[in-house]
């Protein structure tokens, strides 16, 4: 196991979790992944918790912001300090992932442009394509 020893101590010590119900990070609905996230968002060790749960394989719970889905699917950067402002930017397959959360989470279109900081018609496209791509991967 490897420990990520700062000069400021384990970086555990200054997670911003800590002291929180740990249990949240184990939220399955959309609603409770994104107050999970929204925490990582702000924590000063995200890196290191992403590390901490790559290095040692730990498959179930958000760590460093990023769901277990992600990090099957690769991802390995932490969750961003602030979501990217342009409402119109480039769709990237992380947000296509967080959009089939959140359509699995039954959130309509609506919410799922408020969530993502994106227009409702980018958002209804994008759902579109997402499930185009499915019906094909299944045909
Ligand atoms: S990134 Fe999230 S789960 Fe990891 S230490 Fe920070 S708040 Fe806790």
């Amino acid at each position: 196991m490897r420990t990520a020893l700062t000069p400021e101590g384990d970086w555990r010590d200054r997670a911003a979790c800590a002291g929180t119900d740990g249990e949240m990070f184990f939220a399955e609905d959309g609603e409770g992944i994104d107050r999970a996230v929204d925490v990582c968002r702000a924590c000063p060790v995200k890196r290191d918790c992403l590390t901490y749960a790559l290095d040692n394989h730990i498959r179930a719970g958000i760590w460093g912001g990023i769901t277990e889905r992600q990090r099957i699917r690769g991802r390995r950067t932490p969750v961003a300090d602030v979501a990217p402002t342009p409402r119109n930017r480039a769709w990237t397959p992380d947000d296509d992932e967080r959009v089939r959360e959140l359509l699995a989470a039954r959130r309509v279109p609506r919410q799922i442009a408020a969530d993502l900081g994106r227009t409702l018609n980018s958002v209804q496209h994008r759902i579109a394509r997402i499930r185009q791509s499915a019906n094909e991967a299944a045909a």
